[in-house]
Order: C-alpha cells, then sequence, then structure tokens
C-alpha cells in the first residue's frame, strides 16, 4: 500500500516524469522512484508510503535527531556540532526580530526552543512523532503540541522555524499554509533543506545520504523554492549556508557507497568531500544544505 501522486505536490503541475531509483539505505534497503516536476523542479517521492504507514521507515537505531543517548563517535560528534547549531539558529533568528513569538514546526526533541526560550523568546513547538514529542514535553511541558490544529487559531508568530522538516511534510501545501496564516504580516519563516543539486549530491547521485527515501519526500532546488514563495506569498530576504551539513552528508553517503570501508577511510574521504562541497558552493543556495529566510508579504 502507498499513495501514487498524479501532480506536483508544490507547484500542482500535471507536467511529471520519473527521474531517478533511489535505495533505503537506512531502514528498509528498498528502492523508491524519484519523480521530476517539469516546470518547478521539484524532486519528490512517488509513490510514496501514506502518513499512516511511513511510521515504521523512521524506526531505526541511529535516527539520531529523534534520540537522546550518545552512542557512537558518529553519534557524539553529531551532538557536538547539533549544540553549536542550535547556537546558531538563535542567533539567527535573534538578528531578525528581538526576543519575539517563535513557532518551531517539527521541532523534535525540543533543544532549539529551549535555548530560544532561555533566550526571551516566547515560543511553541509542533511535533507530529510522539516519541520525540514525549522527549520535547519533558522539557517544556506547556508550549509543545501535537499538531497545528492544537494552537488557538488567532495565534500569531514573529517567527516560524522549519529546520530540515519540510521535506518530511505530507500534506505539504495544507501544512504551509497554515503556516503561514499564523505568521504576522512582515514576519518571518525560516526554512532549512537539503539541496539536490549541490557538489556534494551531484558526487554521491543514488547514494547521497540527503535523499533519505522515503523520510524526505521532496527535494527542492533553488527554483522549486522560488516556486514555493510564489505559491505561499511569501518573498526571499536571504539564503544562509549550513557549512556543517556537507560533512555529515558526505559521512552517511561514504557509508553507503562503501559500506565495507574502515571508519578512517570513511572520515578521511567524507572530510575531503565535505570540505570540497563548501569550496565548490561560492554563493549562498548552493551548499548541501541551505536555510532560506522568507518574509509574509
Ligand atoms: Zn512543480
Amino acid at each position: 500500500m502507498s499513495e501514487r501522486l498524479l501532480k506536483c505536490p508544490l507547484c500542482k503541475s500535471g507536467n511529471i516524469l520519473n527521474h531517478q531509483l533511489v535505495k533505503d539505505h537506512a531502514v528498509s534497503k528498498k528502492e523508491f522512484t524519484l519523480c521530476r516536476c517539469g516546470d518547478c523542479t521539484l524532486l519528490f517521492t512517488n509513490p510514496r508510503p501514506t502518513e499512516e504507514e511511513i511510521g515504521p521507515y523512521y524506526d531505526f537505531k541511529e535516527y539520531y535527531s529523534h534520540e537522546d543517548q550518545v552512542r557512537s563517535f558518529t553519534q557524539w560528534l553529531y551532538q557536538k556540532i547539533r549544540k553549536s547549531s542550535i547556537r546558531r539558529k538563535v542567533g539567527l533568528i535573534d538578528s531578525l526580530v528581538k526576543r519575539g513569538s517563535l513557532l518551531d514546526y517539527g521541532c523534535g526533541t525540543g533543544e532549539f526552543l529551549q535555548e530560544a526560550k532561555r533566550q526571551h523568546w516566547n515560543i511553541h513547538g509542533i511535533e507530529p512523532s510522539e516519541k520525540a514529542r514525549i522527549q520535547a514535553i519533558g522539557k517544556l511541558p506547556t508550549e509543545v503540541l501535537g499538531t497545528l490544529d492544537e494552537l488557538p487559531e488567532l495565534e500569531t508568530y514573529d517567527v516560524i522555524t522549519l529546520f530540515h522538516v519540510l521535506e518530511h511534510i505530507h500534506s505539504l501545501r495544507k501544512t504551509v499554509k497554515k503556516l503561514v496564516n499564523h505568521l504576522k504580516s512582515n514576519s518571518y519563516v525560516v526554512i532549512a533543506v537539503p539541496n539536490p543539486e549541490s557538489a556534494d549530491a551531484t558526487h554521491y547521485g543514488s547514494d547521497w545520504a540527503g535523499y533519505d527515501v522515503p523520510r524526505h519526500l521532496y527535494h527542492f532546488s533553488q527554483k522549486s523554492m522560488t516556486a514555493f514563495q510564489e505559491q505561499f506569498g511569501l518573498e526571499l530576504v536571504r539564503i544562509d549556508p549550513l557549512v556543517y551539513d556537507s560533512y555529515y552528508v558526505s559521512l552517511l553517503s561514504e557509508g553507503y557507497k562503501n559500506p565495507k570501508a574502515g571508519l578512517l577511510t570513511r572520515y578521511f574521504k567524507a572530510f575531503k568531500q565535505g570540505y570540497r562541497s563548501n569550496q565548490r558552493a561560492g554563493k549562498p543556495g548552493n551548499y548541501s544544505s541551505n536555510i532560506f529566510i522568507f518574509k509574509k508579504k
């Protein structure tokens, strides 16, 4: 059982073609087809598991962003990078608004919200995954909810953030429309997504960890993000690079490409490729992952 989309889930164009086969290296080892929209260039898994049946595809021990315990060196490193990236994310929203109201959609286990609260932001978080939400509620008992529908309808925010979340949302258009309705006018939506046109994506091809099928349902090129802002009445303020992501994604991709390689070889190659990807990016928007900052018109 799965669902087949007949239109582009972003721009609704019927001009869609099969593009590439990608394997789920992390959990099921199954292959999925990516389709490409001929109009907005969005790549999307099609057919895809429905929202009800995708749960088991998230069920793996090393899904770091939903696990709090340190299990391995890679995870230790990931936690270190995550701490510094949380501080940078709070720095980013502080650069847009001072001590405003924040909604973090897909807040995971809640560390970013916790730090934002510490920096005097008025916060709310939404986390659909029950396992992660329970941990988030442990840190922030009154501020974290399971769905957008549980928010008061008229509640509006100065900043809404989606850090590596947009690519996981089944009801893409419906959810983004609801989110934009919760934004004050002239307020910001901050979206971090992997870039299928980055140098590391090109280098690793179907082994690129950024595809992460079927958990990642979409892959947004810069052109898709332009379509995104047009669809939802937003305007681009700026794009910031996420310079650590190329290293992390390259490390996972090396494991998928050469599963028998030793750990040191893997780290060495991943470091080289991560560095090269950042060097080749040259300008914001071309990095392995990028943060798009939009303003509501
Ligand atoms: Zn499209």
